[in-house]
């Protein structure tokens, strides 16, 4: 490719909303052009990294099996309706109505049309199992659009679905395709770590996700210092925390406590660790049909709830989202007060629980439900019916789950780009599509499914937050939109034209992908494209040619070679590339 023939416009202002070094360059790169808020059109230069992307995304998900198709945009709602997803996905899912008042939806993700199709055409075992993806176009009607291809509205992504006929062989693809993203993200030179993730109401370990690690990220994770496991906070866990102090020694009584409606107040008040209180998190969560309720945490004073956790304990809820004092008052609460004994009488609200880690705790100190009062030496072990849940978010210096008790090792706190998600199903829409089997013994079965995604243009992005320097990007030779940017100095000098274009036609033979920069440009600009585009290396025919010398240049560390201009050039420019 002739520079000058090609379309890489590139700009010297940063974009005034470009607060990540992976959006102002993309598009200062002549990348990306953004032409709405999420939307993106993608340049010629975009184009050349995508593809190398999903080449590499085809190639190891061939490997597998997996045979990719690709499904329509618009989606029929009345699928979407069946699954119940129309009305719970929220504003994300752009709805809209075609000239005969036909309802569709531009898909999101593609769970509803995949199940439909299988159950149009699979009907036993032995067609099982059956592994379809595609890399497509996806819209999500996100709220805050940003960080460029990040977190667009619309975005390429690469999604998976399997179907199977035993839990078994669920697992056994769940792990192929935990191999596979491995493969992907590691020949895309990507540094991350594979996390234990959230898996909604479904539950259970079915879910991880993998992590790009860049302090970018909007993902926090939590990583073992001393073994291989990572979590999403949203799902991490730890070793119980135990007691640093001894227990404040009390029988059960109520105790006035005037001026207490803090942790802070309250421990201080009883000269005691925040450990031994409990604190209530009052919430609201929203459910179907526009319904909410309260809903009561009761959590250590020295804890955090965590928010995913909090939804994941409430069956059926879609959101929580603060509670005023105006509407907790409203059913004869005192904030700062509130404690579990009566509260299910008070306020007539099912949704009590205790964290997990307060199961059979005794010496505790909670709210009593009346102003200025607390009760104390309170034994959760004598009460009955109490629902406990994992609730709280885990902080750096807790145990680890996995290897704390033995190795000692410790949590600590990490930013992630989530890049891609596999996720074991189950029969989750496939019991609600009626998509049934027949086993070997004949029996109707629901397919077990499973589903994997990974973020295609975010690669984009997430790769360049780990790959870019002050002056640009830094593209490794796999994805690199060309591989060796040969720049003629000066144009109008014969000999140097002539130099470069003969070498540009050697190394491309050799099918290395050169772009001859033969523009009518300062030698300056040429430069500060080449390190902005992040092109890997640089041939730099200029003066030197009279003495017989060319520069090559990596872009990677800016180091500079002079090479003798007469002497197998082409050679030994293949060799430093390592092709
Ligand atoms: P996030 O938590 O970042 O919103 P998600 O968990 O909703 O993502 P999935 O439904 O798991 O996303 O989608 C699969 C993959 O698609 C994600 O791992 C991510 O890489 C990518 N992706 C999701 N939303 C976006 C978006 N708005 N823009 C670009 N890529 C996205
Ligand atoms: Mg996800």
């Amino acid at each position: 490719m002739k520079f000058s023939n090609f379309f890489a416009p590139t700009l010297k202002e940063k974009p005034k909303d470009a607060f990540l070094k992976s959006h102002e360059y993309l598009i200062r790169g002549g990348f990306i052009q953004q032409i709405g808020s999420g939307i993106y059109n993608f340049l010629p230069l975009g184009v050349r990294v995508l593809e190398k992307i999903k080449a590499i995304i085809q190639e190891e998900m061939n490997k597998t099996g997996a045979l990719e198709v690709s499904l329509g945009f618009v989606t029929a709602a009345s699928l979407w309706q069946k699954s119940g997803r129309y009305e719970r996905y929220g504003k994300e899912l752009l709805r809209f109505k075609d000239r005969k008042e036909n309802e569709f939806v531009l898909g999101p993700t593609y769970e509803e049309v995949i199940t439909e199709l299988i159950k149009s055409y699979i009907k036993s075992y032995k067609q099982l199992p059956l592994h379809l993806y595609q890399i497509n176009l996806k819209f999500r009607d996100e709220i805050r659009p940003r960080f460029g291809v990040i977190r667009g509205r619309e975005f390429l992504m690469k999604d998976g679905y399997s179907f199977h006929g035993s839990k078994e062989d669920l697992k056994r693809e769940f792990n192929v395709m935990e191999e596979t993203y491995t493969r992907i993200f590691t020949r895309l030179g990507l540094e991350f770590r594979v996390v234990e993730a959230d898996s909604g109401a479904i539950g259970g370990s079915g879910s991880k996700e993998f992590m790009v690690l860049a302090q970018s990220g909007e993902d926090t994770i939590c990583v073992c210092n001393k073994c291989q496991y990572a979590a999403n906070l949203e799902a991490a866990r730890r070793i119980k925390k135990t007691a640093k102090t001894p227990p404040p020694q009390a029988d059960f009584a109520k105790f006035h406590t005037p001026n207490t409606t803090t942790i802070e107040s309250l421990a201080e008040f009883f000269k005691v660790d925040s450990f031994w209180t409990i604190k209530a998190v009052v919430k609201k969560a929203l459910f179907e049909k526009g319904e909410s309720a309260l809903v009561f945490f009761f959590i250590r004073g020295c804890e955090t709830l965590n928010v995913t956790k909090a939804l994941n304990a409430i069956a059926g809820a879609n959101d929580i989202i603060e509670a005023s004092e105006e509407e907790i008052r409203s059913v004869g609460l005192c904030p700062g007060y509130i404690g579990a004994y009566a509260l299910r009488n008070i306020t007539q609200s099912p949704y009590i629980y205790f964290d997990k880690e307060l199961e059979d705790c005794k010496h505790l100190i909670m709210g009593a439900n009346e102003e200025d009062y607390h009760f104390v030496g309170v034994d959760l072990s004598l009460c009955e019916g109490i629902e406990f849940r994992d609730l709280i978010e885990v902080k750096a210096g807790d145990l680890c789950p996995k290897c704390g008790e033995d190795k000692q090792g410790e949590l600590y706190l990490t930013q992630g780009i989530e890049v891609g998600h596999i996720f074991q199903l189950g029969d989750k829409y496939s019991s609600a599509f009626e998509a049934f089997f027949l086993d070997e013994s004949g029996r109707s079965k629901p397919f077990l499914m499973g589903c994997y995604g990974i973020g295609v243009s975010r690669l984009l992005g997430a790769i360049i937050e780990q790959h870019y320097d002050e002056r640009g990007m830094q593209w490794n030779k796999a994805i690199a939109p060309f591989t060796l940017d040969i720049i003629v100095s000066n144009i109008k000098d014969t000999q140097q034209m002539e130099y470069a274009r003969n070498l540009y036609r050697a190394l491309q033979e050799r099918g290395i992908e050169c772009i001859l920069d033969d523009r009518e440009e300062r030698y300056g600009a040429k430069i500060a494209d080449f390190e902005l585009i992040g092109i890997p290396y640089a041939l730099i025919v200029g003066k030197g040619l009279n003495e017989g010398n060319i520069e090559f240049i990596q872009r990677k560390n800016l180091l500079k070679e002079k090479l003798d201009s007469r002497d197998c050039v082409v050679e030994k420019i293949l060799e430093r590339i390592g092709s």
